[in-house]
């Protein structure tokens, strides 16, 4: 079997934020981060969860129209495989058992992001939307590495989200 995949789309909506997706059970669970994942154990970035989405739309890169959910321009900034690293008893606890219990950590094979990152509901035994995604401690942590910043671009396609807006209204005007 395929190993499930993770992804962080780049969404400039109301808000520029980040979509972090994790494929569970063939959905992706999701989560809006707005400042983006950091690679420095110290920073806890709040990562609100959203509504799950269709696994299909992992790969979606484009612009969803004004007035439509979500509506603004979409990169995928960032898309692997990723593997749970929650243990129970000496076995790998499935990770939607884990986040079951509000606290999850899984190991991304991105192309930015690797390494472990923990997912940890902010109020323990709340059941509100507020979770916190931490880098964990391990040689991908690195506080001096910011990839939000300095890698902006989609890799998929390798536009930034200015140019995939641009192309979309390129093609609008063409049809
Ligand atoms: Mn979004």
């Amino acid at each position: 079997m395929a190993k499930p995949i993770f992804v962080l789309h780049k969404h400039a909506a109301t808000r520029l934020h980040y979509d972090f997706r994790l494929e569970i059970g063939g959905a992706l669970a999701s989560w809006a981060v707005p400042k983006g994942p950091s690679m420095d154990t110290s920073a806890k970035r709040l990562a609100v969860r959203v509504e799950d989405h269709p696994l299909e739309y992992a790969d979606f890169e484009g612009v969803i129209p004004e007035g439509e959910y979500g509506g603004g321009t979409v990169v995928v900034w960032d898309a692997g495989p990723y593997r749970s690293l929650v243990r129970d008893d000496g076995e790998t606890l499935a990770i939607g058992d884990a986040l079951e219990r509000g606290q999850a950590e899984v190991w991304l094979e991105g192309r930015k992001l690797r390494g472990g990152f923990a997912l940890v509901h902010a109020r323990p035994g709340g059941d509100d939307d507020a979770w916190l995604l931490v880098k964990m401690k391990d040689e991908g942590a690195d506080a001096r590495r910011n990839p939000v910043s300095t890698e902006p671009e989609s890799v998929l396609s390798g536009r930034t989200l200015a140019e995939v807006a641009r192309d979309a209204a390129d093609d609008a005007d063409d049809g």
